[in-house]
């Protein structure tokens, strides 16, 4: 059993992905081809966003936003720590300060309640990570942001596909920023990423910005970078676009399997009702995770650990916080393991891995059940 199957995925595709890329080769536009353009025109209609501006990856994409902000040195970024490491990277990079803020237990994300009390003068954003695939709560992040003048960018590597109050994410904010990077839902064959917004301004912005500032050929108008999604990468993931929804569906029924056979017997990160996640990880709680997971490792059963350490307990940012900063966050660190997660996983895989989980998380040593909590 794999982690996440990319295989299966690829053979199922073989023959649109292949077309895909030997177009590529044949008019060997490698860099702003014509599929950069169609791939765009796409998400922006997936998402029901007025722009989409491919990017190099997920992280250039957090950056580029905010250099399209004009967030920079002086300025505060409200975050959370319990997110992959480039969400306070991109912030600090650009020269601002994330400002960690504590997450909600059950789902993992943000905590809306703790963001008011943490702005300053010199906030600028607020930066939520719609994590494991569901997005954050987005309509009170956005009024705090609409009350304090703030932009709100959520990081949305994770949750391409997913819906909030049937919108989908990457079009719930100022801007949004996903990953194409293989693992995701929606994955590539290498780097790449992209950001939405309605925003015209921003979306031009945010186009200069990924070649070098450029308005014109040879007029650099700002600072940018070099963030450009190759042609043969943004040719992939219009084959892959085929069967998104598809596999949306699926990881949909592969979770809801989880949950039939786990809840009431392993903690879940909880859906809330207003949204539809795209399970990026199938993530669950456990008391004793480092026992449980020796279990499934000797089960054949591959795991993974979204995160162990938070950001702010991380060595080259522990100076931006307090160490007693953000317990649920460090908390969950030590109890979060995700499973076996992807479209075309087996019932078999799904009844094996949940067979191993309860067996090794509910008869603990001491015979007691470890953690008793329904999802809903
Ligand atoms: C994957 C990920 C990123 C970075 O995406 P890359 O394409 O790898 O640069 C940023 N934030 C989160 C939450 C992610 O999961």
């Amino acid at each position: 059993m794999e982690f996440i199957d990319l295989k299966s995925q690829y053979m199922l595709s073989r023959d649109l992905i292949n077309q895909r890329i030997q177009a590529v080769l044949d008019h060997g536009q490698y860099i702003m081809g014509p599929e950069v353009g169609e791939l765009e025109a796409r998400l922006a209609g997936f998402c029901g966003a007025r722009h989409c501006v491919t990017v190099a990856s997920g992280t250039e994409a957090l950056i580029i936003s905010l250099m399209a902000l004009g967030i920079g040195p002086g300025d505060e970024v409200l975050t959370t720590p319990f997110s992959f490491i480039a969400t306070a990277e991109a912030i600090l990079l650009v020269g601002a300060k994330p400002v960690f803020v504590d997450i909600d237990r059950a789902t993992c994300n943000i905590d809306p309640r703790q963001i008011e009390s943490k702005i300053t003068p010199r906030t600028r954003a607020i930066m939520p990570v719609s994590l494991f695939g569901q997005p954050a709560d987005m309509e009170q992040i956005n009024s705090i942001g609409q009350r304090y003048n703030l932009a709100v960018i959520e990081d949305a590597a994770q949750s391409f596909g997913a819906t909030y109050q049937g919108k989908k994410s990457c079009n719930l904010s100022t801007i949004g920023c996903t990953s194409f990077f293989p693992s995701k839902p929606l994955g590539c064959y290498g780097d790449g990423g992209a950001l939405f917004t309605n925003d015209d301004m921003l979306a031009t912005a945010a186009r200069e910005i990924r070649v070098h500032g450029q308005s014109r050929r040879y007029v650099h108008t700002r600072v940018g970078v070099g963030g450009r999604m190759d042609t043969l990468q943004c040719a992939i993931v219009l084959a892959k676009l085929e069967n998104f929804e598809r596999e949306l569906g699926l990881r949909a029924d592969i979770a809801a399997s989880y949950e039939q056979k786990l809840s009431g017997k392993i903690r879940l990160i909880k859906l809330m009702p207003d949204r539809t996640s795209v399970y990026a990880q199938y993530t669950v709680a456990l008391d004793e995770r480092e026992r449980v997971r020796e279990v499934l490792h000797q089960a054949g059963i591959p795991t993974a650990i979204h995160y162990p350490v938070p950001i702010h307990r991380q060595p080259a940012y522990a100076w931006l916080s307090n160490v007693d900063a953000c317990p649920v966050a460090m908390d969950m660190a030590e109890k979060v393991l995700s499973i076996p997660m992807g479209p075309y996983m087996s019932q078999s895989d799904i009844t094996h891995v949940t067979d191993v989980l309860i067996k090794a998380a509910t008869q603990t040593p001491s015979g007691r059940m470890d953690v008793v909590e329904l999802s809903k």
